[in-house]
């Protein structure tokens, strides 16, 4: 309900802990990992394609909403069950999955930033997971901050991969670098209203193509 910065959360669907999604620790305490029901199925069906196409490691997922929504601590939207942040994929330095207690920063060259030398982005699996969160029929996705630099290993690794020229421009659409938070730690992911709820659920510009529907009118 309303917008991802000022609303609530109605029929919240918790994500849950799988074979292919865990629960950052740090952020498991709070339990605050209430979303609509079309992003938490669309993080499964995520999880789930990497999970497929390169086995052995899991989603890492923060914090998404609270049970109803509103305000989060930290946050300056999450309200309303349409955002998730979501870790990178990460290995060691020999290239073995790893899954840390917490969000990690990554500069430009893949390598972990501070204390966190020994990590490496994970380039085939963060790309798999970006490739389909964009190319998801049911949940369309708006919004996917992370930075610029990690943007560009990541569309540099898609057209290495050979994903389809479609897949490539909408990752490029989707992917920014907003300007208060770098997102060199994780990604955070929204998606648009389910078109059943709009009036209630509000989306705001930019609408890309793949909008279902028309889009609502500017500042209605
Ligand atoms: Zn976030």
């Amino acid at each position: 309900m309303g917008f991802p910065w000022r609303g609530r959360l109605e029929h919240g669907v918790a994500l849950r802990e799988s074979r292919t999604v865990r629960i950052v620790p740090e952020y498991a305490g709070r339990g605050h990992q209430f979303g609509t029901w079309q992003l938490v199925q669309l993080l499964e069906r995520a999880a789930e394609r990497v999970e497929q196409r390169l086995p052995g490691a899991r989603l890492s997922v923060g914090e998404i909403s609270a049970e109803a929504g509103g305000h989060l601590d930290g946050h300056r939207s999450h309200q309303s069950g349409r955002d998730a942040d979501v870790g990178f994929y990460m290995t060691d330095a020999r290239g073995r999955p790893y899954e840390g207690i917490a969000f990690a920063e990554f500069g430009a060259d893949g390598v972990g930033l501070g204390g966190n030398r020994m990590l490496r982005f994970d380039d085939a699996r963060n790309w798999e997971l970006v490739g389909k969160l964009v190319a998801d029929g049911d949940a369309r996705v708006q919004h996917i901050f992370v930075s610029n630099a990690l943007e560009r290993r990541l569309l540099r690794e898609g057209r290495r991969r050979r994903a389809p020229q479609t897949v490539l421009d909408r990752a490029a659409r989707v992917m920014s670098q907003p300007g208060h938070h770098p997102h060199r730690n994780h990604f955070h992911v929204r998606v648009y209203c389910n078109p059943a709820e709009r009036g209630a659920c509000r989306d705001r510009a930019p609408f890309h193509s793949w909008y279902p529907g028309r889009p609502p009118h500017q500042g209605s």
